[in-house]
């Protein structure tokens, strides 16, 4: 271990046609609300197989607008996971309403368990937030069921599944609830730096959603500029959370690889598995049939041992390899702090054991390879180290 390269956690590589899609937009002079949204949209929808999609400017404010859509606003609470990014939260607040921080199912799978749900449910709740955690899909029947046998929203937080489904089913993660909302930030499975969007099926929701992206405006530029409309209205409190044209055709451009990005993740993820099966110390979430439905976000691990988690994430990088944690628990978050009652026992587990390996469509297999071997050497270097003190 040392002077190596580091294996970083994530990387993007854009071709040269996503690239010429940037610059003939820049050329065009029409940099935002035109047709390459209005192109995006259309093909983001076909491809997801929702009646509407909405490109906004990130996926938290998609969260945002589809609290709203639920009718969430002051006094009212939405049931968030404790594994997930502060984004699902913090589009609560946005909505003056309480985020009521719930438990995941275990080591074995990140997702926002039913059970706690429903033992969190108060005549408040208005909504609960599914995310899909690392790209696998979250117990949306069992979600579902709830939400329905109690008059709540299910929302959606598909940030990390632009394509992927429950297994065994046909319909895409986004299209099981009231909205679902997905996050074009640079790390992320689709990309354009900074982007999201809204999924629904509900005519009346897409609509509010149009308006408020733009500030509850009766009419966008890109009808004035088509001389549709001379003046304009403004119906409520909207916000500026549109998407610009260069990232549209970006994104637009970068659907065609999309699928083959998702078939070489989980070409790497089923690799990964077979090379830590067995590995003492460390444990994989998740089944190899998931693998086959999943977008493959993120590569989790669970060390057995949460006192190692550390020492190891510091002897991985210095043999060049980097890591993260996916996600620390939102209510140990300071600004959370007392939004929970009691403890969270699973969550406060994964939050101390996981541990995210190096994935993206262009890590070659012999980096692969160093990661696991700096992975096995780094887990016996803390081990001994441990043993000795
Ligand atoms: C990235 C992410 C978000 C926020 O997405 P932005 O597009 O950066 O606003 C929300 N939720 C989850 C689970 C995410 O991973």
């Amino acid at each position: 271990m040392g002077e190596e390269r580091l294996i970083p956690l994530f990387d993007v590589k854009l071709g040269d046609r996503e690239i010429a899609a940037v610059e003939e937009t820049l050329r065009s002079g029409w940099l935002t609300m035109g047709p390459r949204t209005q192109e995006f949209e259309k093909v983001f929808a076909e491809h997801l197989g929702a009646r509407h999609a909405i490109a906004l400017s990130s996926c938290t404010a998609a969260l945002h607008l589809a609290y709203l859509a639920a009718g969430v606003g002051p006094g009212d609470e939405v049931i968030v996971p404790a594994i997930t990014f502060v984004a699902s939260a913090s589009a609560v607040r946005y909505c003056g309403a309480t985020p009521v921080i719930a438990d995941v199912v275990g080591q074995h799978d990140l997702g926002l368990d039913p059970e706690d749900v429903r033992a969190r449910i108060t005549p408040r709740t208005k909504a609960v937030c599914a995310v899909h955690y690392g790209g696998y899909a979250a117990d949306v029947d069992a979600l579902g069921r709830i939400c329905e046998e109690h008059g709540l929203a299910l929302i959606e937080d598909a940030a990390h599944t632009p394509s992927a489904t429950p297994v065994g089913r046909e319909r895409k993660l986004g299209t099981f609830g009231l909205a679902g909302c997905f996050s074009f930030f640079s790390n992320k499975v689709l990309s354009c730096g900074e982007g999201g969007l809204l999924s629904t099926d509900d005519d009346a929701v897409a609509e509010q959603v149009r308006s408020l992206r733009s500030h509850a405006m009766t009419s966008g530029t890109w009808d004035r500029h088509r001389g549709h409309s001379a003046g304009y209205d403004v119906l409520g409190l909207g916000f500026n959370y549109r998407m610009d044209e260069p990232r549209a055709a970006l994104l637009t451009a970068r659907m065609q690889g999309l699928e083959a990005d998702i078939a070489r993740r989980r070409e790497l993820v089923h690799r990964y598995r077979g090379l830590l099966a067995g590995m003492p110390g460390v444990t994989v979430p998740y089944r190899d049939e998931e693998v086959d439905t999943s977008s493959c976000y993120v590569m989790p691990i669970m060390v057995d041992d949460a006192e190692v988690r550390e020492p190891l994430r510091a002897k991985m990088l210095e043999g060049r390899v980097q890591t993260s944690v996916l996600y620390p628990a939102i209510h140990e978050f300071s600004a959370y702090e007392g939004t929970t009652e009691g403890s969270l026992p699973r969550a406060e587990l994964a939050a101390r054991t996981e541990l995210t390996l190096p994935l993206f469509p262009t890590l070659t297999e012999s980096d692969q390879d160093r990661v696991v071997s700096v992975l096995r050497e780094s887990l016996a270097a803390v081990g001994r180290e441990r043993s000795l003190a």
